[in-house]
């Protein structure tokens, strides 16, 4: 199975705040230098790359030197609004540094729920990569807020890459983190736990794994990776969710070496090995 990942040819890859920033609020961007040339060399290779990134009110706090992050909402939006021209910033010196052209890319919820909507956003998609340009992804955070009359936002950014993928039909959706793969404890918590190399379904037993829902984990962490590995899955597509430390392990992954929890439905694992 792992070696048919070498022929997925639209990938989509997430980044959170936790590969893009040092624990001292700094831009890692040693990281992000090398994110930008693996993802650079695998346009060149031919392949159409979209990246979805976190980070904006990270990058944010950092360039108004906030030493914390303020709570109310239009605080929040603001520094958003600048940290996202920011990242972009950085995104377009980098991949500007390997040839490659990025496109900011702000999504809603829209995107799930207005057909139209929808239709313009694959256009978009679909233009950019035809042009190897390098979309990169976020939500709209001026716009996006949690209301219940009118459902802007998608809740987080392991989702909102879930449905990137489903709507632009993607092969592959590499999800980076700050740990190798799913285990079946927090290895931060009990270095005896094991990570799973294949998930074929996404069962209550592995969800209780990850915190369970509506426990004190219940927002973000593994719960939100595994909900989006559920998407995935159900769309028939495949996900891989790895560390970001290294982003050149991407390559070894898009070489099929056993990195990193691969989440697949088994008639896609049986029908890919027969092939
Ligand atoms: P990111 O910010 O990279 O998106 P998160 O910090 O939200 O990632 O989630 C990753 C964290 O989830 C890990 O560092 C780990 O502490 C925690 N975690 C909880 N349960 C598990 C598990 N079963 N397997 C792996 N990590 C787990």
């Amino acid at each position: 199975m792992r070696t048919t990942l070498k022929n997925c040819q639209r990938i989509v890859i997430k980044v959170g705040t936790s590969t893009l920033m040092y624990p001292n609020g700094n831009v890692n961007l040693r990281t992000i230098e090398k994110l930008a040339m693996v993802l650079s060399d695998l346009c060149n290779e031919g392949k159409e790359v979209v990246l979805v990134s976190s980070g904006a009110i990270g990058v944010g706090c950092h360039k108004l030197q906030l030493a914390t992050r303020p709570t109310t909402i239009p605080e929040q939006q603001a520094i958003a609004a600048v940290g996202q021209s920011e990242l972009m910033h950085i995104y377009s010196k980098f991949f500007g540094e390997y040839g490659h052209t990025v496109g900011q890319v702000l999504l809603t919820r829209d995107v799930i729920d207005y057909p139209v909507s929808r239709k313009n956003v694959i256009n978009t998609f679909n233009k950019l990569l035809e042009n190897e340009i390098v979309p990169i992804v976020n939500e709209n955070d001026t716009v996006a807020i949690e209301e219940i009359e009118h459902l802007t936002k998608f809740g987080d950014n392991d989702r909102l890459s879930a449905i990137v993928a489903e709507v632009i039909q993607a092969d592959l959706l590499i999800m980076l983190s700050d740990i190798d793969g799913f285990y079946d404890s927090n290895p931060n918590e009990n270095p005896d736990s094991t990570m799973f190399t294949e998930v074929n379904q996404i069962t209550p037993e592995l969800l209780a794994l990850a915190g369970g829902k509506g426990s004190e984990f219940g927002t973000g962490g593994m719960l939100t990776k595994l909900n989006a590995a559920e998407r995935i899955l159900k769309n028939g597509g495949k996900m891989v969710l790895t560390n970001g430390n290294n982003p050149s392990t991407i390559f070894d992954i898009m070489n099929g070496d056993l990195i990193g929890t691969l989440f697949a439905t088994k008639n896609l694992v049986k029908e890919e090995n027969t092939r």
